[in-house]
């Protein structure tokens, strides 16, 4: 194979990026890509196979055979599980990663999401930490993918919480109902409220149409291509430049070293026509980007006589720290219909209580939903005391499928350092690779924060009017999901820390990491927006350094 400046793994948010910036860079690239490049019919509109309700299977992959992972239950019993089971953590495996689906919520972290131990102190057994710069640090790189991305949002409440020097190319998705009532609800209890910024083009933007207001964001694909996603705005850059070779259907399978122990490419898996190949490309540099789960067990799985524990692994940190967000939810039964179809459907959100809750390490935010189709609200909607199933249950579907409001939002998950990716000494996937094996749970702080923005849901709901108020909140579970972040963390102690704060592998000059992975603290937010800054900024460095 040919010699690249850089192989990159994963085509995600972070990968990319990192793609786009090297590539225009006029280094020589190769993307590689497990996945397939999905059409909008590939990924369909199944509304019990996809990426947010996957019942029966899913559509962003990766396929349900021959991709298992190995949980482990905080009692310690573990199973083989398939990749559209909860319990499989799964993100997506496709171009595009998982922006190819996702709602596309493109919240910035707040100032003291990036000081959590300062602020808080330490919690007995947790690995609360600082990231190792402030917020100002990453604040021109937010402002770049909300630019270069497009972002549609309002420069108002949450602005003053992450201060930002430029406003939103775009303006943000328009009222709904459902807004109407929650604004009411908010001035009630005297809490600030905003738009929720999306990756959405609210107007045609960076030669792309509109949205139409379907009501299949979250799980699908968009019809006019204006959700932003890697797979239609930085990978094709990259590709326009000439300079990036894209191979899908890859799945690298080992980081290579040379006889002294140093990073020289990457062995990989490809499908053709003739079967499946086993290839190994050179490269100056190689960057993981294969989100927070993959990308740390393909630096477990890449051993050799130098690196007996895998690569960046000397003191035992890869994989540990897998965070997420437990994500409450509470509905209500509002007097009036608060449904009117129009996508996307997630318009108003508070960031009140993201930081300084008495007794709490945390807090988050709270937002309405994307539209659900009637099966996801079935699943994830219904009163506890509601059967479900007969007729009841039918009549109440049909007499408030449209009148239930709802909120829900992510907790700043506080990381336990058991909460981790290994990877499984007995079970391998199609390839025979090793597959991850899952173990642990949050920090039971993350779970005292998430009770408290449950009853904090339940108090705007019922401020908003709704007659019957009710709530659900994970327990003390294993956090990861389509949120999984901070498996490499970054930092300055290598005791402590994967890589340095430019996702560099302090054990390797030549090896880095940029996607979730790098993530010390998950934020009170959707994390895409931090991972695509993030991105950024470690793909400057690397052009600069390569
Ligand atoms: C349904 C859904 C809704 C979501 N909604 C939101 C939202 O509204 N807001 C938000 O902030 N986040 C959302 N997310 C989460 C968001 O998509 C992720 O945070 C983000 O994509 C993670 O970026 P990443 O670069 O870390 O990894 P990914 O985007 O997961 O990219 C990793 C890529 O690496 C590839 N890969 C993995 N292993 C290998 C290998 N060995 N060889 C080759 N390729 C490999 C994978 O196939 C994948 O394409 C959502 C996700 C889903 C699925």
């Amino acid at each position: 194979m040919e010699n690249y400046d850089a192989i990159i793994v994963g085509t995600g948010a972070a990968g990319g990026i990192v793609a786009c910036v090297l590539a225009e860079a006029g280094k020589q690239i190769l993307l590689l890509e497990r996945g397939a490049a999905l059409s909008f019919d590939d990924v369909g509109r199944d509304q019990l196979r996809n990426q947010r309700l996957s019942v029966y299977g899913h559509n962003a992959g990766p396929e349900l055979v021959g991709n298992p992972r190995v949980f482990v239950d905080p009692n310690g019993n573990s199973r083989t599980v398939k990749p559209h089971e909860p319990d499989y953590h799964n993100n997506a495996a496709c171009l595009g990663g998982g922006t190819r689906v996702y709602g596309a919520q493109a919240w910035r972290f707040s100032p003291d999401d990036f000081r959590m131990a300062t602020k808080y102190g330490i919690p007995e057994g947790s690995s609360l930490a600082d990231w190792p710069f402030p917020y100002e640090t990453l604040e021109p790189f937010y402002e770049r993918a909300e630019w270069e991305l497009g972002v549609a949002g309002a420069d108002n409440e949450n602005s003053q919480r992450s201060p930002r020097k430029r406003d939103y190319p775009l303006p943000p998705v328009p009222p709904g109902p459902q807004t109407i009532a929650l604004t009411d609800g908010a001035l009630r209890l005297g809490w600030q409220t905003s738009p929720v910024p999306l990756l959405i083009n609210t107007k045609p933007y960076q030669a792309r149409a509109a949205c139409i207001a379907c009501k299949y964001c979250v799980g699908f694909a968009c019809p006019t291509d204006a959700k932003s996603g890697s797979h239609n705005t930085v990978i094709p850059r990259a590709l326009a430049t000439g300079n990036c070779d894209l191979v899908t259907g890859a799945i690298a399978e080992r980081i290579e070293v040379d006889q002294r122990g140093n990073v020289s490419g990457v062995s990989y898996f490809v499908d053709s026509p003739q079967g499946t190949n086993r290839q190994t490309a050179r490269s100056k540099f190689v960057i993981v980007s294969a989100g927070a789960i993959e990308s740390a067990r393909l630096l477990l799985n890449s051993t050799s006589a130098h690196h007996p524990s895998g690569l960046g692994n000397e003191t035992d940190q890869v994989g540990r720290n897998l965070q997420g967000h437990l994500y409450p939810r509470a509905y209500g039964i509002s007097p009036t219909k608060v449904f009117n179809g129009v996508g996307p459907g997630v318009t108003i959100a508070t960031t009140e209580f993201n930081h300084d809750n008495a007794g709490i390490v945390g807090g988050g935010m709270l937002a309405d939903d994307f539209i659900k189709p009637p099966i996801d609200f079935w699943y994830d909607s219904l009163p506890p005391d509601l059967p479900r199933w007969g007729l009841a249950n039918k009549q109440f579907m049909r007499d408030n499928y449209t009148r239930v409001l709802h909120v829900r939002g992510p907790v700043q998950d506080i990381p336990n350092p058991e909460g981790r990716v290994t990877v499984d000494p007995g079970v391998r996937d199609k390839w025979g690779i090793p597959v991850a094996r899952l173990s642990g749970t949050t920090h039971p702080a993350t779970v005292i924060a998430a009770e408290f923005m449950r009853a904090r849901g339940e108090d705007w709901l019922q401020a908003s009017g709704c007659e019957k108020v009710w709530s659900s909140q994970p327990g003390l579970v294993l956090s990861g999901k389509q949120h999984q972040a901070g498996t490499c963390r970054m930092g300055i102690d290598p005791r402590a820390s994967v890589t340095d704060e430019w996702g560099r592998v302090h054990s390797h000059d030549n090896l880095f990491v940029v996607d979730g992975s790098l993530h010390v603290t998950n934020g009170g937010f959707n994390p895409v927006l931090t991972i695509m800054a993030l991105a950024f900024r470690s793909a400057e460095y690397i052009a600069r350094t390569l």
